[in-house]
């Protein structure tokens, strides 16, 4: 590709909101193969809300939403403001908490009124020796209406399964197609429940699922997928996002995202609009396919 016809494509881009970063990037996004996408803020609004709470026998709903909304309030997570915002919608007050810790990839803990308060997923029930095959058929059901299930536990006991929904983003059935309709293979790698995560897939007919991957595995599953697939872009949002979209060939960060992934990315979509993505696919193979 000659510098003019780079110059001329990344004039195009920013028409159609999005921005190179790297005069690369356009011609390396022609040659992609596969395009990997994070799930959550992503192919999702990441704004979930809380839709189910079920109780294991003893329990009270406006306690265990009560204690479980106060160590939430303590966490960044998208899971966390769901389970804030569902606690204070039905009224209840959050009491205070104490020595709050976030376990990554796996939930968080605090004490509250002097009882130790554990949220999370599967994984994290299971480091704590706790059984939840009680819960296994609802979460299991769950999982098949692509919503995301997660544990209570108080003082050492199993109280409830949460689940909270991301709604898809408007833009993101269009995409896929678009990116299917370019002759490209579509993947999803996300940290969330596999039983989700495949709900969530076949929806919007994605090619291939990599979930349950702790924070510091998106790596790997790039690396797997660019394997299996050959040239991969990689288009994510969050922290944890920056190492897999370093890794990708090309790296998209969605706008709207953290910094962190912004600054690790090759492309910048301007907006959440994933169309973004075969849009730079499409303009890289116009700019720099007709020139050579
Ligand atoms: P993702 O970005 O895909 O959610 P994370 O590594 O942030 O990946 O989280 C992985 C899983 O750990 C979540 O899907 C959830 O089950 C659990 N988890 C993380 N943070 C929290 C939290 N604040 N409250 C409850 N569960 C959490
Ligand atoms: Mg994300």
């Amino acid at each position: 590709a000659t510098p003019t016809s780079i110059m001329v494509g990344t004039g195009r881009g920013a028409e159609l909101g999005v921005l190179f970063r790297r005069g690369e990037a356009l011609q390396l996004l022609r040659d992609a193969n596969v395009v990997a996408l994070d799930k959550t803020g992503t192919l999702t609004e990441g704004r979930p809300r809380l839709t189910d709470l079920e109780l294991a026998e003893g329990f009270d709903r406006a306690q265990v939403l009560g204690l479980i909304a106060a160590v939430e309030a303590k966490s960044e997570h998208p899971i966390a403001r769901a389970i804030v915002d569902a606690a204070t919608a039905e009224g209840i007050a959050l009491p205070a908490v104490s020595d709050f810790q976030s376990v990554t990839g796996f939930g968080v803990t605090a004490g509250v009124e002097g009882k130790r308060i554990e949220v999370g997923a599967d994984r994290y029930m299971a480091e704590l020796g706790l059984n939840v095959t009680g819960f296994t058929a609802t979460a299991e059901r769950l999982g098949d209406e692509g919503k995301s299930p997660l544990y209570a536990a108080i003082d050492g006991r199993l109280a409830a399964i949460v689940a909270v929904a991301d709604p898809i983003k408007d833009t993101t059935p269009a995409a896929i197609k678009a990116l299917h309709g370019l002759g490209l293979k579509v993947a999803m790698i996300t940290g969330d429940n596999a039983r989700t995560a495949r709900a969530v897939a076949a929806r919007l007919g994605i090619d291939e699922v990599v979930a349950e991957v702790l924070p510091d595995g998106k790596v790997d599953a790039v690396r797997r997928l660019k394997g299996q697939y050959g040239k991969l872009a990689f288009v994510g949002d969050g922290i944890n996002d920056a190492p897999p979209l370093a890794e990708a060939d090309v790296g998209l960060a969605i706008g709207t995202g953290t910094d962190v992934a912004i600054e690790a990315a090759d492309v910048v979509l301007m907006s959440g609009n994933l169309l973004g993505v075969p849009n730079a696919i499409a303009l890289s193979k116009a700019t720099i396919g007709n020139i050579r």
